[in-house]
């Protein structure tokens, strides 16, 4: 496909406007730039063109099944689309007077209380950016909540199977990660955390639905170890997916908890693309919340910063709003009900997949699985094959691939998490690629080595796309 450089003419032009009566001005030279802009220049039904080829090279849940664990890749409706491009939503102005935005204030407000009562904690700060940006403002809490009480404790719990934000998130806070080993079930050695919960660590990092995707049934005593000991306990909301309507952190005593409004409210991410990861906690953390804070007097909301105590900003205004109202229309749309349909049906999904793939892949921990589970490829070693074989196999039919190498404890492992909003058919379709991809690594192994066949780009050299990155094009 050519660049839009190359497919570029000279004096062509994308619009078509009459000739204006404005006098022309004199520029002072030196403000004058020395060479044209080299803009390409195009028609507009080939801007169009290239474009929307463009979107077609890439993957996209759009396009088909996406698969990728720990991500939750979910379908975002098109009427989040809608409202959000309303203009008293997306022309708003943040320094604009509160008088003048009580719908948006309104919204960030309910959004929260809506958040709240999905988790029940008390208060509630919608700022943060993302999901790791929420871990590092609650662990940031964490060490006001202590250096309030005059305490110096240096450490934070994190299990091995921790997506790699949680150590990141410690160390950026000012603590140190300690590395808490799983069980052979996959889950929280609780005697292992007994030993090392002592006075010298703040508290635990806690992933429930773990990464491996199955649920930690001894998540109140694990909080109640930590809360004997004076610590606090944070949940990693990523997977709220497999909780919704379900159960409540809040009830498991966890202390603080974020929210990936990108994964779990629908909001399309990837690429780096705008997310938000409000954090909810409870009472005893909620004067070191970030400001400012929405509060509803009557029916007026008005942002509040008198908080002496708060860690401070840590987003400019008050975050990413219009993923906020994607997240407010998905939650309005799909009422009570929904959400326990949305965390049944997740489950089932994943299950069905890890069920039908059992026996062809390698399953480490066969314990029925929550929204995501994870397979390895480990039994493919003998036919030369790795996992990343089988992730660059799956893109010659039109899937993406699932996560793969993670979590660290599973060697070879593809993390699959289908969510809620895939139709049987698809989750079909995608069982019978993976076996039949099982098959090729037996009879024709080279056809796994070698993939992908049919997409816009073979194989890549993925360490050199690291170390070299180029994003601008040279003729
Ligand atoms: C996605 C994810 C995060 C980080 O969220 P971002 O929005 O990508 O920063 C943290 N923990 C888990 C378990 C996740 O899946």
């Amino acid at each position: 496909m050519e660049t839009i450089r190359e497919i570029s003419k000279p004096g062509r032009k994308g619009y078509s406007l009459p000739g204006h009566d404005i006098p022309g001005v004199d520029i002072d030279p030196k403000w004058k730039r020395k060479r044209s802009a080299e803009l390409p220049e195009v028609s507009e039904p080939q801007i169009i063109r290239h474009f929307v080829t463009l979107s077609g090279l890439n993957h996209h849940v759009d396009k088909d099944f996406y698969p990728l664990g720990s991500c939750t890749m979910k379908y975002n409706p098109k009427i989040n689309e809608e409202t959000c491009r309303m203009k008293g939503f997306a022309m708003v102005h943040p320094l604009q007077p509160e008088h003048t935005v009580q719908g948006a204030l309104q919204l960030m407000y309910e959004l929260g209380e809506y958040l709240k009562n999905i988790v029940n904690l008390d208060a509630i700060t919608l700022q943060p950016a993302a999901g790791a940006h929420g871990e590092f403002t609650a662990i940031s809490m964490f060490r006001t909540y202590f250096r309030n009480k005059n305490e110096a404790r240096q450490y934070i719990l994190v299990p091995d199977s921790a997506h790699g934000t949680n150590p990141a998130s410690v160390n950026f806070s000012g603590f140190k990660p300690i590395t808490l080993p799983s069980n052979e079930h996959g889950l929280v050695d609780v005697e292992k955390l007994r030993e090392l919960m002592t006075d010298e660590v703040a508290g635990l990092m806690l992933t429930n639905p773990n990464t491996l995707g199955l649920f930690e049934k001894s998540a109140q005593e694990v909080t109640s170890i930590v809360h004997d000991k004076g610590g606090l306990v944070y949940l990693d909301g990523a997977n709220l997916n497999a909780l919704l309507g379900i159960c409540r952190p809040g009830d498991m005593g966890f202390d603080a908890v974020h929210f990936n409004l990108h994964k779990t409210f629908s909001t399309p991410h990837g690429g780096g693309g705008p997310g938000a990861g409000p954090v909810a906690v409870t009472k005893i953390l909620s004067p070191f919340l970030p400001v400012p804070l929405i509060v509803r007097s009557d029916d007026t909301y008005t942002l509040f910063y008198d908080l002496p105590h708060s860690v401070g900003k840590v987003q400019t205004f008050y975050g990413n709003f219009l993923v906020m109202v994607r997240a407010y229309t998905f939650l309005r749309m799909i009422g009570d009900q929904g959400l326990k349909d949305i965390s049944k049906s997740a489950i089932l999904n994943a299950n069905y997949i890890i069920q039908s793939l059992k026996d062809d892949y390698y399953l480490k921990y066969p314990s029925f699985c929550m929204h995501e589970g994870v397979l390895s490829g480990k039994n493919l070693r003998d036919h030369g094959i790795k996992t990343l074989d089988v992730a660059k196999r799956l893109l010659d039919f039109g899937l993406h691939a699932p996560t793969v190498y993670f979590p660290l404890i599973v060697s070879e492992a593809l993390m699959i998490e289908p969510t809620e909003s895939e139709s049987i058919e698809t989750l079909d379709r995608f069982i019978a690629v993976m076996k039949q991809i099982r098959t090729e690594a037996e009879k024709d192994p080279e056809i796994l080595k070698t993939a992908p066949h049919d997409t816009p780009v073979r194989r890549l050299d993925e360490v050199k796309a690291i170390k070299e990155l180029k994003v601008t094009w040279k003729t």
